[in-house]
């Protein structure tokens, strides 16, 4: 699983060699090379060590569905930070008021992209519990983007605890009704106030929850002024809502041959805000053509790697006659390794024999062609924010790829795939990927 031979500018950090799967090993490996324990007085990331500085001045909870919901700037009342420096490492973790930021003009972050981030979701289940959705892995997988971009290293098992706290500390003010979500996003910065170019020397750790609207399941009253979501209208197999309401799904726009999103050897693989910058241009012209989101391609081949910032399926018949599901491979660094991805795959493997599941390079000309011989069934982006969206058709250079879902088919299966992995955030199936949070009082 070494990244593909196209050579850097400078060789790629060590760290990262044997660790492009996200497994427990890997992280290991990541600490023990990255996390300097020889010297006492570099502190390692330590929640035992959490504070609580309680807001004074609370905010109200907005109704759902308002348009403090819709803007997906309203936080909760703490954030959670930590600082580390390479002379003491991690200081104290805290929890104290939400509040701006202070760092200097020079910061490493302001100039060279030393950002990293997270997203999940926090869910009351129809149990009255909180639970976090295979947080593990965000856990690692927030410290390989950490070391990808020269930031600090932690124990990810620490930063679990932290997480937890912090969602328990916020969740009974703010998610208090079962069938109620909150957005969770830590992110790490390089905030040392040099502009040498060199490995930043200062960091800092925060997390923030932020009100989110039910992007995979837009309302009827959704503010019109803002941005359309992917919507998925097609009705829910088990609650029946929108039964009677039109199918319609995500519209993908196919990315130019002159921008690609990441390629082999590069750290799209990272969940990095430099990912993310450049793409604008081209999410901004989806948008103002009526796309949702930018289905990314690679190559003169015109590989399919994602779906703006979700994972990609295709579920059609092979010639052959056989039901496959498939998606961009992992090892070269171009497709985002995402925890919804990775439960979809294990989800399908281990409850459908009748569906063949595969990780490999496919094109958007394989598509077209299985979508003109009548095999193509479903398409899907799969990811925290926008969670299951099936998609009715994509454009690309020209050419109208309709799926079933944009012809009026109910898509059974990626409503299937999302009923199931939803069950288990909620509660109402018990299984390990739902983690319970214990909520604290304050
Ligand atoms: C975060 C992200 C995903 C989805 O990952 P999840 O862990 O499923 O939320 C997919 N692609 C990109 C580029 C991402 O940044």
């Amino acid at each position: 699983m070494a990244p593909v031979a196209i050579t850097p500018v400078s060789p790629p950090s060590p760290t990262l060699d044997d660790t492009s799967k996200l497994t427990k090993a890997g992280a290991e490996t990541i600490l023990s090379k990255t996390v300097s324990n020889d010297s006492p007085a570099i502190a390692d990331l330590d929640a035992s060590k959490l504070t609580f500085t309680p807001n004074l001045n609370p905010k109200s909870v907005p109704a759902p569905n308002s348009l403090e919901v819709w803007s997906q700037n309203y936080t909760t009342d703490h954030m959670l930070t930590a600082r580390w420096t390479a002379q003491s490492g991690w200081d104290a973790p805290e929890i104290r008021p939400y509040g701006p930021l202070s760092i200097m003009p020079t910061a490493s972050v302001l100039h060279y992209a030393t950002e990293c981030f997270e997203g999940l979701k926090a869910y009351r289940g129809v149990d009255g519990k909180v639970r976090l959705f295979r947080p593990d892995r965000n856990a690692r997988r927030f410290l390989q983007s950490a070391t990808r971009i020269s930031l600090p290293g932690f124990p990810p098992e620490e930063f679990l605890k932290l997480l937890k706290k912090f969602v328990g500390t916020e969740a009974p003010k703010w998610i208090s009704e079962p069938g109620q979500f909150i957005y969770i996003r830590p992110t790490m910065i390089a905030t040392a106030p040099a502009l040498g170019v060199q490995k930043p020397r200062e960091a800092l750790l925060y997390i923030m929850m932020v009100m989110f609207p039910p992007l995979d399941e837009p309302s009827p009253t959704a503010p019109p002024s803002l941005p359309a979501a992917p919507a998925n209208r097609t009705s829910s197999t088990t609650t029946g809502q929108d039964a009677k309401r039109p199918a319609a799904g995500m519209r993908l726009l196919a990315s130019r041959h002159d921008m690609i999103r990441a390629w082999p050897g590069g750290f799209g693989n990272a969940k990095v805000g430099a990912n993310y910058g450049p793409s604008l241009v081209a999410q901004g012209e989806a948008r103002a053509r009526g796309y949702d989101q930018i289905l990314w391609l690679f190559g003169d081949e015109c590989f399919v790697t994602e779906a703006g910032g979700s994972n990609f399926f295709v579920l059609w018949k092979t010639p052959d006659g056989r039901t496959e599901l498939v998606t961009a491979p992992l090892g070269d660094g171009v497709i985002l390794e995402g925890v919804t991805r990775a439960s979809v795959l294990d989800l399908v493997r281990s409850t459908r024999p009748d569906v063949d599941v595969v990780e490999r390079k496919f094109t958007m000309h394989e598509l077209v062609q299985a979508a003109n011989e009548g095999r193509l069934i479903e398409a899907f982006g799969a990811g925290t924010a926008f969670f299951i969206a099936p998609c009715s058709d994509i454009h690309f250079r020209g050419v109208d790829v309709v799926l079933p879902l944009g012809k009026g088919v109910p898509a059974d299966f990626g409503m299937w795939v999302k009923q199931t992995l939803k069950d288990i955030m909620y509660g109402r199936v018990q299984h390990e990927w739902g983690v319970v949070v214990e909520e604290e009082k304050h």
